[in-house]
Order: C-alpha cells, then structure tokens, then sequence
C-alpha cells in the first residue's frame, strides 16, 4: 500500500486539502496496558496516510494530548492536528490560555485546527475573537466547532468573523443520520467540509446484521461499510479511533470499497434516513 497519495482528499474553505479519512483519540492514554498499541496505531495510521489526527483537552484530561504529543514528537509535520478547547474555557484569554497548554502537551508550536467542542454560555464574539487571535500569533491555523447544529451554525455566521469556520465536527454514521436532512446541506452550501465523529458508534454498530450481511457481500469488515457508507458524500470526513493496528490497516482499506446502490437500499431499509429536521445527536 502506498504511503500517503492512495487517500482521497478535501479542501477546506481555505483551500487547504486533507484527508477524508483520520485518526480519532478519545478514551486513549487511560490505560498503560494499551500505551503502546495505541501509539502505534497512531504512527502506522500516518504511514497510511491517516494524517488528520483528531484529539481535545477534554480526553483524559491532557493525557490524549499528551499521548500525540509523545508519538508525533519526530513526525510532527506529517500531520495535521485537530484539538478542541472545552466550552467553559471559551472566554477570551481563558481560549489563549488554553491553547497554550494543549501546544504544551501536543510538544509543538502550532494546532492545524483548533475547535470548540461545544457551544456553551461563552458569547461566541468572545472565542471567535480569540481563535482570530491565535491565527494571527501562529498558534493555530483554522478554527472551527463541534456539536453545533444549524441553528448554532447560523448564530456563529452572524458573528463578525464567524464565517471563517473551517468544520462542524458532528456525530455521523448509519444509525445517526439527522445530519443528512439540514446541517449536511447547509455545510456543503458554505464550502465547509462535515467531520463525522464515532463513524462506526463506537463499535457497537459493528454487530448490526445489516452492516454484517453488506460486508459479506463484499468480503469486506462491517467497520469498512460503515466508513464506505459515511465517506459515499462528498464534503465529508471520518475519524475512527482505532487502538490496535489491524484496525487502522482495516479502516484504511475501507477507501477502496465502494456500496452499490443495493447495500446503500439494505442500509436505509434498516436505518431510514430522518424525513424532517430532528435534533442534533451528540455522544
Ligand atoms: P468510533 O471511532 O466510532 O469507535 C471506536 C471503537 O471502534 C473502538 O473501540 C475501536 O476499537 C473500534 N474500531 C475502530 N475501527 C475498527 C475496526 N476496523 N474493526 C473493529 N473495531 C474497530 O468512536 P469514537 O472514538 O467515539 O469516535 C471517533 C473519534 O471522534 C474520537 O476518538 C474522537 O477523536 C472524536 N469524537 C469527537 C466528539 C466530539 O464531541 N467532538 C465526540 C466523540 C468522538 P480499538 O480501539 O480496539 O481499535
């Protein structure tokens, strides 16, 4: 397998491209047992061309961070990083502050795009002016937000600045479509690509008879049909966290399956897309 030209990509609004296809980190760095399997997940996850990593403050408090930090620490530019900044430390310098700290952990001198994981009850002038801050010092390249539904997404657009967004990073897979009937529309309307978190629901869809009889079929993994199944869109981006290795090289190879109109028929059967606007899942 080539090393990084076999992963198809997307331009952000700035026109920057990566990949439709990362690495998640949430729940790692908790248990040393699994230190190892984890970095080096991480690491062949970048041979394979996996290398939007995606990991916040919040995981572990720090420890996730920490953990990319470590694994990245010769390869740092191989990468483009996704770190959030939590809610209540939103504010103004609170947002500086926390920057810092995550570039601190991350061993490096720039985030590639900082987020905020969810909106809470910081005004959003005061945090877009703080990521327009950090973007001018250097420390961040893009800014976007996670778990912001269209009606979050139109009140950030009336924000002077706030159509500088470069993602909503959202729960997406088979089983959480609400996506598809307004944000999904809306994003690809602004130019904005979508960041499908949980793609595969945390393992548990990963059972689900529908998912098992499509992989039959292709003689492929459920995960793989899962992520096929979130990447068919154009605009869209996945980011699996896979622990052990054989996992990043199964996701991997999810790039070369394509459903056929029949698996896409079985999928809506037995998850139906959403008829109307439904609230925005989040996990
Ligand atoms: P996920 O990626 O849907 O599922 C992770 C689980 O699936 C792990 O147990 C993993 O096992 C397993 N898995 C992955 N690939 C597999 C494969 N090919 N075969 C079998 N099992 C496989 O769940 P997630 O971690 O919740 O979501 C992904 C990332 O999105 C997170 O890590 C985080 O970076 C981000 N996220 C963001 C938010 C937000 O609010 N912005 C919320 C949730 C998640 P192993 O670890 O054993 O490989």
């Amino acid at each position: 397998m080539g090393p990084t030209q076999d992963v198809p990509t997307v331009p952000l609004p700035s026109g920057e491209h990566v990949p439709v296809l990362g690495q998640g980190t949430w729940g790692w760095a908790q248990d040393p047992a699994h230190r190892g399997s984890e970095m080096q997940s991480l690491l062949l996850g970048l041979d394979l061309g996996l290398t939007l990593v995606d990991t916040a403050e919040m995981y572990g408090q720090g420890a996730a961070e920490e953990l990319v930090g470590e694994a990245l620490a010769a390869r740092r530019d191989e990468a483009f990083l996704v770190t959030k900044v939590l809610p209540y430390n939103a504010g103004h310098m609170d947002t500086v502050n926390a920057c810092e700290r995550s570039l601190k952990r991350l061993r490096t001198d720039r985030v590639d795009l900082y987020l905020l994981h969810w909106r809470g009850s910081v005004p959003l002038e005061e945090t877009v002016t703080a990521f327009e801050d950090l973007v001018r010092a250097g420390k961040i390249r893009h800014w976007g937000v996670s778990n912001f539904d269209p009606a979050d997404l139109r009140d950030l657009a009336e924000v002077p600045g706030g159509d500088a967004m470069a993602t909503d990073q959202v729960l997406y897979n088979p089983a959480r479509r609400g996506i598809e009937y307004d944000l999904l529309p809306l994003c690809r309307e602004r130019g904005v690509p979508v960041m499908a978190y949980s793609p595969v629901e945390q393992g548990r869809l990963l059972t689900a008879p529908v998912l098992e009889a499509v992989a039959r079929r292709h003689r492929v993994t459920a995960a793989q049909v899962a992520l096929a199944w979130v990447l068919r869109h154009s605009g869209v981006i996945a980011i699996p966290r896979a622990g052990r290795p054989e996992h990043v090289r199964d996701n991997h190879a999810a790039l070369a399956l394509t459903l056929t109109d029949d698996d896409l028929a079985a999928l809506d059967a037995a998850f139906p897309p959403v008829r109307g606007p439904v609230p925005l899942d989040v996990l």
